[in-house]
């Protein structure tokens, strides 16, 4: 792939936060918990995983929200100061080594479908997934799923995390 190619754009709704992807995502995930499923008053939410290194912030800033989430460990969430849009979030496990950006803030969500659905206990019922995408009742193991560079820059990123 091209860098051009790699590189995707997003942002809140009022403007303010634009960031960029400089790497095509680790993995994309497609969760029906009931968690997200308040979080984002919809079905779904559609994260695409990446390191946070590789997620620059173009302009604007954000404001991080302490948020509980389903593990008990918590959830950081980057909100746009003015339109409080939620961008990207942080969970407990991996630090801020991890964004999980929302996908639907992507200038062209449609370039990042999803790797994984998960937490399909809770999908409601409307929604209907299509064959070819792994499904999961509730998680799944990023060894068994995650193509060969992912799994790389994951071993990467977990050792970074043993250091910190
Ligand atoms: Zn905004
Ligand atoms: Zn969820």
């Amino acid at each position: 792939m091209t860098e051009t190619a790699d590189v995707l754009d997003g942002g809140c709704t009022c403007r303010e936060v634009r960031f960029r992807l400089l790497s095509k995502p680790l993995f994309v995930h497609c969760c029906h918990c009931r968690w997200c499923q308040r979080e984002t008053g919809s079905a779904f939410v559609l994260n695409a995983m990446i390191e946070t290194e590789y997620v620059d912030l173009l302009s604007g800033d954000v404001e991080v929200v302490d948020t509980p989430s389903n593990s008990g460990k918590g959830q950081r969430i980057s909100r746009c100061p003015r339109c409080r849009i939620a961008v990207w979030s942080n969970y407990g496990g991996a630090g801020d080594l991890i964004r999980f950006v929302r996908v639907g803030t992507l200038d062209n969500p449609d370039a990042l479908p999803p790797d994984v659905h998960i937490f399909t206990m809770s999908k409601q019922p409307w929604v209907i997934l299509p064959p070819e995408t792994p499904a999961f009742h509730e998680y799944y193991d990023a060894k068994t799923l995650w193509p060969a560079d992912s799994l790389a820059r994951r071993e990467a990123y977990l050792a970074k995390l043993k250091r910190s």
